[in-house]
């Protein structure tokens, strides 16, 4: 993310940033005003956009700054075409910080309504008026409603997706209230995609697209986190395996019956360093198609990377997991097994995984 986005200044000791999407977003805004109306419509196109921006900031910021009152940092915020997203040096697990965090974004934009509609300057006659200052106090006032009320949608992970979420958790376990509010919102998404779609607002259809996505992403993630736990890269490997200079050929390998499915060759150098892994299912596959006297180190198709036995599997989840790759597995220098994503969903077995 960090090399598509553009850091425009420090707002409370908070990068703010600027996605490319965001930035091509608002050239094609203004270049199509300018195109209808020239300089004078891009230029109230680019004081709307202003406006709009400032609300969507502001939104994260109240988000931000009660994150902080939790000893949660806030490096950067991320204007984004969807709306803001702020990072977080943790993600609060207590229902209750989650909820104040969360509320706090949309209460900055009903509190901005609040003062607009006491000000003494200010009613909102909704674009009633010609005079252009009227209409941009009019849009700042309808685009702060429209984003605390929309933020408030339970369709989890937008604000009411995540204030839901934090009230199931404080009677339920984290997890099972995280997988409730996005199947919930796994609903809500896809009626209201098809709605949109229906009216042609496509949109709509691609930011509930994006919301889905990022819902399931997220939960995903947490449901992950709470299977591997403090597991380790040694509680998952797999530790049959037979040890074979780097010069073995394919039918060497094959000589070997291990008796059962799973099974692994490691190569390594002289020095005793891994080569790479070959499994036994590929040295089955190789020798049926006659490549038995070739190398085995044939088989290895990427750079081997070593795996820690001691490592926490966190890692490996979040690094290797989406290759296809066989490490190595090292304790005190030695091999102890090996690892590869069937060994790891392995350890994660016993769930629903049709989500
Ligand atoms: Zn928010």
């Amino acid at each position: 993310m960090k090399r598509w986005s553009i850091h425009l200044f420090r707002v409370l000791g908070i990068r703010l940033e600027l996605h490319v999407t965001f930035l091509l977003l608002v050239a094609w805004y203004l270049f199509s005003g300018w195109q209808d109306g020239g300089l004078e419509a891009s230029s109230t196109r680019a004081i709307s956009l202003l406006l709009i921006f400032t609300t969507v900031v502001l939104h994260e910021l109240g988000h931000c700054m009660a994150a902080r009152k939790y000893g949660i940092e806030v490096p950067r915020i991320v204007i984004l075409p969807i709306g803001g997203m702020a990072q977080f040096s943790r993600m609060p697990r207590e229902p209750r910080q989650e909820f104040v965090i969360t509320a706090a974004g949309p209460a900055v934009n009903f509190a901005i309504v609040l003062l607009m509609l006491i000000a003494p300057f200010y009613e909102p006659a909704l674009l009633l008026d010609t005079l252009e200052i009227r209409t941009h106090l009019d849009l700042l006032f309808l685009a702060n409603l429209a984003m605390g009320l929309f933020n408030l949608l339970p369709v989890f992970p937008m604000d009411g997706g995540r204030l839901l979420r934090a009230v199931m958790a404080s009677k339920l376990p984290y997890l099972t209230s995280t997988r409730i509010a996005f199947e919930i919102a796994r609903v809500l998404a896809f009626v209201g995609m098809a709605f949109f779609l229906y009216h042609h607002h496509y949109l709509g259809v691609a930011l509930l697209g994006f919301v889905f996505v990022a819902g399931r992403m997220e939960y995903h993630h947490i449901r992950d986190s709470e299977e591997i736990g403090d597991r380790t890269i040694g509680d998952a490997m797999r530790s049959h395996f037979l040890i074979l200079p780097e010069d073995a050929k394919i039918s060497d390998a094959a000589r070997f019956d291990p008796g059962f499915e799973h099974f692994d060759f490691i190569l390594t150098t002289a020095q005793g360093v891994p080569r790479g892994v070959v499994t036994l299912e590929t040295v089955k596959a190789a020798m049926a198609v006659g490549l038995g006297d070739k190398l085995l180190d044939t088989q290895i198709s990427t750079p081997v990377q070593n795996l820690q036995a001691e490592w926490p599997l966190r890692i490996y989840a979040r690094g290797f997991r989406r290759q296809e790759t066989l490490h190595p597995v090292l304790y005190n220098d030695r091999i102890v097994g090996v690892l590869d994503t069937r060994a790891f969903w392995e350890i994660l077995k016993g769930r629903n995984r049709s989500v």
